[in-house]
Parts: structure tokens; sequence; C-alpha cells
């Protein structure tokens, strides 16, 4: 069991003398949301969906939307997949997210994340910040000068950058996928086709290689792709090949939304058996197309069971954060998918389906 985390005496006590506008945003179905303007025309939404298990915790995204109801269905969905990440990894914590709603390149200042430190304290450890899209380590260091509520920095004892966890969990439920799958854990020999080579697919593509599967990637950067093929011995194909190279595995380390209509039949034409990878909401959408995966009788290892490393790393900060025990905690994710994998079975469901559903029930809200 992981210890729960203890953020302040005063958990989920608003601080006192906070000297913000912060207006309530009520949606049926989270626990609170609110918003402020941290700095003139720079605003932040922080949305909590559910601290049944525990504090919510998810990373701030800081990003461009057009609008702020662009920003607002974001953040909703990001801090309810929150929820469900951590509940499938066991985890004390709940769901939750920021998005600061502004041009990264242009609007960071510390006077900003001062602000919006004080806007994390105002929730008073309901919700607990960490990295996402558009923030780095520098500026989650210039936010944890003004609040506790903060993990995944590179302050001694942190557990800094969570994408090498999030990989090594991938591999694992690669494995897993193989083992439900063919019956054997093994990836070696297995033609794996991965869509991005950021932090998350890199180190994926190396576990894959000392595993000895034959590796097609997919990267816009042109020098990520150029190291890959160098170092990992990988085939680059075109960005839009993974619809149409010959495999055993699609491994989604990129966009969301590309698992839809149009390509998941391809990727069952060209032989693709499993999809498993570490990007979030690969399902265009949950329902339709879970059930039209696994009618193509392609195996899906649902997202953020398979990507949970990141957080699993960052919650093993509780307690007192060492690579191993992260590791250990992460290597589970093969149980977990195992469990959904055979319960989709007997049920006749879709994978998707049934780990919501485990999600829901460990939530209390089924
Ligand atoms: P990243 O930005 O480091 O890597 C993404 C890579 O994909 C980039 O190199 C980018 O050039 C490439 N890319 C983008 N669109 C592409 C396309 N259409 N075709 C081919 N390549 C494309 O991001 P990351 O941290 O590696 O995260 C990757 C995915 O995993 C995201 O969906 C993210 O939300 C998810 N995720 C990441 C973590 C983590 O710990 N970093 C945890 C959970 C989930």
């Amino acid at each position: 069991m992981f210890p729960r985390p203890k953020v302040g005496e005063d958990l989920f006590n608003p601080s006192q003398g906070i000297n913000m506008q912060i207006k309530d945003i009520p949606v049926t179905g989270y626990e609170k949301i609110v918003s402020a303007e941290l700095v003139p025309g720079v605003t932040s939404i922080i949305a909590v969906h559910n601290t049944h298990l525990g504090p919510s915790l998810g990373g701030c995204r800081f990003f461009d939307y057009h609008s702020f109801e662009d920003a607002l269905t974001d953040v909703l969905r990001l801090s309810e997949g929150m929820s469900y990440k951590s509940a499938m990894a066991g985890l004390p914590l709940g769901g939750g997210k920021a998005v600061i709603i502004g041009d990264p390149g242009k609007s960071k200042s510390p006077e900003l994340f001062k602000q919006f430190a004080t806007f994390v304290n105002s929730l008073g450890g309901k919700y607990i910040t960490a990295k996402d899209v558009g923030i780095g380590l520098d500026d989650l260091g210039e936010i944890a000068k003004h609040t506790e509520w903060v993990r995944g920095t590179a302050a001694p004892g942190s557990s800094g950058d969570p994408s090498p966890m999030t990989a090594y969990g991938v591999y694992r439920g690669l494995q897993a996928s193989a083992q439900f799958k063919w019956g054997n854990p093994s990836l070696m020999g297995k033609k794996v086709i991965v869509q991005g080579l950021g932090h998350v697919g890199y180190d994926t593509a190396k576990y894959l290689k000392e595993e000895g599967a034959t590796i097609f990637a997919t990267e816009i950067n042109p020098a990520i792709l150029k190291k890959a093929t160098a170092e990992l011995n990988i085939t680059p194909i075109g960005l839009d090949d993974w619809q149409t190279t010959q495999g055993d595995i699609f491994c989604p380390c990129a966009m969301g939304a590309i698992l839809n209509k149009q390509t998941i039949p391809r990727l069952a034409d060209n032989g693709i058996q499993i999809i498993a990878g570490g990007a979030n909401n690969q399902l265009h959408t949950l329902q339709t197309d879970g059930k039209r995966v696994m009618d193509a009788q392609i195996l899906y290892a649902p997202d953020y069971v398979i990507n949970a490393g990141g957080i699993i790393n960052i919650a093993c900060e509780f307690g007192g954060y060492t690579v191993e025990k992260a590791r250990s905690k992460t290597t589970k994710i093969f149980d977990t998918l195992l469990e959904i994998f055979e319960r989709a079975r007997k049920e006749q469901k879709c994978t998707a389906l049934v780990s919501l559903q485990i999600a829901k029930e460990r939530l209390g809200l089924m």
C-alpha cells in the first residue's frame, strides 16, 4: 500500500489570507472547479474531479487555448482522467488538473507562477500540482517557492521527470498484452510500430530494442528520428505510415484521438493485434471506438492504465522517494492489465469499458 499523502495539517481546508478573486464554476460530477486571473490577461482554471481516494493530483498545462470554454473542456476531461488513472494504479490520490491559458513562450514570469501557487494554496491541499505540457522543471521550481502542494520538481528527494517511469510502465504493459494475446510476454521478433519518439516513446523503444523487437517508428522531429535510427536500429517510416505498415503491435506515444472509424480498420488490415502505448486519450470515443477495436480482434491496453508510471513515480514521493520503490510499484501495471483483459473476456466487453467500470467502482461512483 502507498502511504496516504500528508500535505499539510489543514488538508482540504482553504488557507487563510488569500488575496485573489476566485470564481467557482459548478459542474455536475466534479467536486470543485475554480478560475482566477493570475496576471492581467492570463487566467487559470483548476478542476478537482474526485477526492474519494485522497487529495487530487495532476499536472498543470500551459497552453494557448482558443477560448476559456476550450480550456474548461480540456481541464474537465483531464482531471476526470486523472481520477481513473490514480484509482487503477491503486494510489491514495484523487483526480485533478490545472490549466493556464496563455502562450507559454511569451507569458511566463516569476510573478505569474507565484500567483498560480497562491491559487493552488487557495484549495488548501485539495489539489496538488505537477508538470504537464508547457510547464518545465524550472517553472515548477518557481511554483514550489510559494506552495507546498507541488510534486515532481527537480529538488533533492523529489521524483523529477516522470517520463522514464512512464516508459517502463508502457514496456510492462506491452509485455502483459503479449502475455494475454500470445500466451508469452516476450516481445522478441515482434514488429512494433511506434508513433512519437519523445520522452516516453524513445525510452519505450529502448526497452523494445533490448527485448529484440523489430521497431518501425514515425516522428515529426527529423533529428530525433535520425538519432533513433542510429542508436536503436529503428526503421523510420513517414508520418501517416503507422496506418499502412504491416506489424503486430501499434504503440502510440504522441497524440490523442488517433483510434477512430478510419484508422482502426486500417490497423486491423495491417495485421495489428495489440494497441498498447503511452499517449493519453487514444480512443476518439471510448464506447464506440473501444468496441470497434474489440470487434477488429485487437487487444487494447487502456491508456490511463498503461501510462500510469509517471503518476506512480510522483506518488512515491509521499513516504520518501526511491527509484527502486517506483519501479516495483510500476511493474504491477502488468498484473492490472491482465486483470482488465481477463474481466473483459469474461464479460464480453471492450477493455476500455471494463477499465472504466473498475475505476468507478474504486471511486465509489458505481
Ligand atoms: P513529448 O512531447 O516528449 O513527445 C511526443 C513526441 O511525439 C514528440 O517528439 C513529437 O515530435 C512527436 N509527435 C507529435 N505528433 C506526432 C505525429 N503526428 N506523428 C509522429 N510524431 C509525433 O511527450 P511525451 O512526454 O513523450 O508524451 C507522449 C504522450 O504520452 C502524450 O500523449 C502524453 O500526454 C502521454 N503521457 C506522457 C507521460 C509522461 O510521463 N511524459 C505520462 C503519461 C502520458
